[in-house]
């Protein structure tokens, strides 16, 4: 089943749009994401061979899919076709991690013989919106989060009891209440139905816990080889202060935190820091202080503070950094930057304002973290010019 699908490439991915890359051998996609990267840090550094994943299929610890009915009142999960609300049902996904998909087929199944009705995008009527589910690859953990319209769901402990029996590797569910017109998945309001509400992962030997809401890269394999890259371009030699920007859960702060002094790590969604507090003391990493805020501002204060950092781990979103932040660095005489990108064309943007505050890159290393898109990672160290 699985060689078969492989071969046969993914059959939804033109209405889907998820994968751009689909249908293309997986050596020439390299290549792309290799001349994208060049080309747009062109003048700017040299860029090294991409890192390449090595079973470039299943990588993804997490899988998505809303539920709406199709025109003959069948239930059908999938993805919104690119651009508009209409759901694509999508069965078998070559770059979602399969148990993950099969959950979703099983919530999928056992959904009319519960009575739960899907929710109704038009009418407002109905309960089941989204079904998310997360995986530890390192332990074999699931996590479900199941978003309704509304905090009443009959039968839950029936439903999660149903789907435990066909997935006993479930570990915790959660219901997620999302009540309002908007094309976000998850709401604020959750209920934990079964188990802690966070599964647990394992990243270059640091134990991480993960809840619904925070963000987690999704590709185990190819993050720790990012991570291991990051780590290298820091040359650690014991004693540095070091400044984690946009840390999510913590992983690079934590990870570095092994190697240096004392480390600060900033995030603004506040999910993701009660994670990341609870991860410093998972991994009894005393010698890390986590900040709730936009890391602009908060770099900002530190830099007023009198706080110094030898070394600034950045990874910021799509949207990439800020003039203000990147000025804050240069201002506080940072000595090297370890920028990690997932979006080359902001980060083209971020290096010409580093090389104006007299930053200079180094070589810049692309790492394939999502095989048949066209999205590419990028790390890349810049170190402060001597004056
Ligand atoms: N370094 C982490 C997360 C990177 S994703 C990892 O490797 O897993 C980017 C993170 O930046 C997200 O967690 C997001 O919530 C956070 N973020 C977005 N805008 C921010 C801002 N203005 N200030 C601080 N953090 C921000």
């Amino acid at each position: 089943m699985k060689i078969e699908q492989k071969e046969k490439g993914c059959q939804w991915s033109k209405k889907c749009g998820g994968c751009s890359y689909q249908g293309m051998p997986y050596e020439k996609q390299c290549r792309i994401k290799q001349r994208t990267v060049e080309e747009l840090l062109k003048g700017i550094c040299k860029v090294k061979p991409i890192m390449a994943m090595e079973e470039p299929y299943y990588y993804r610890n997490k899988a998505h899919a809303v539920f709406d009915r199709d025109r003959k009142g069948k239930i059908i999960a999938g993805i919104y076709q690119e651009g508009t609300h209409k759901v694509v049902p999508v069965e078998g996904c070559v770059i979602e991690d399969e148990t993950c998909s099969a959950v979703i087929a099983t919530v999928k199944r056992l959904l009319p013989s519960f009575k739960i009705k899907v929710y109704d995008e038009d009418t407002g009527y109905g309960l089941l919106r989204h079904v998310l589910v997360r995986k530890s690859f390192a332990n074999n953990q699931l996590m479900v989060v199941l978003v309704t319209a509304s905090p009443v769901f009959p039968s839950k402990n029936h439903f999660v009891k149903a789907l435990r029996e066909v997935h006993p590797d479930i570990t915790t569910v959660v219901q997620n209440v999302n009540g309002r017109q908007t094309s976000a998945v998850l709401g604020q309001k959750e209920n934990i139905l079964y188990g802690k509400g966070y599964i647990e992962d394992v990243l270059c030997g640091f134990t991480f816990r993960i809840s619904s809401r925070a963000f987690y890269q999704v590709n185990p394999v190819q993050t720790e080889k990012l991570y291991n890259k990051a780590m290298e371009l820091a040359e650690f030699k014991g004693g540095e202060m070091v400044l984690d920007a946009y840390c999510g859960v913590g992983t690079i702060g934590l990870i570095a935190s092994r190697y240096c002094r004392q480390v600060v790590g900033v995030e603004l969604n506040p999910e993701a820091v009660k994670d990341a507090l609870f991860n410093r003391s998972r991994n009894k990493a005393e010698n890390v202080r986590i900040f709730q805020g936009d890391a602009s501002e908060v770099m900002l204060d530190l830099a007023a503070d009198g706080q110094r950092f030898d070394v600034v781990f950045m990874d910021p979103p799509r949207s990439g950094s800020t003039e203000e932040f990147i000025t804050a660095v240069a201002d506080s005489g940072v000595k090297r930057v370890i920028y990690i990108s997932c979006n080359p064309q902001t980060l083209a943007r971020d290096l010409q304002i580093f090389g104006k505050m007299g930053y200079r890159p180094n070589e810049a290393w692309p790492v394939d973290m999502f095989p048949w898109t066209d999205a590419v990672e990028t790390v890349v160290a810049l170190d402060r010019k001597k004056t």
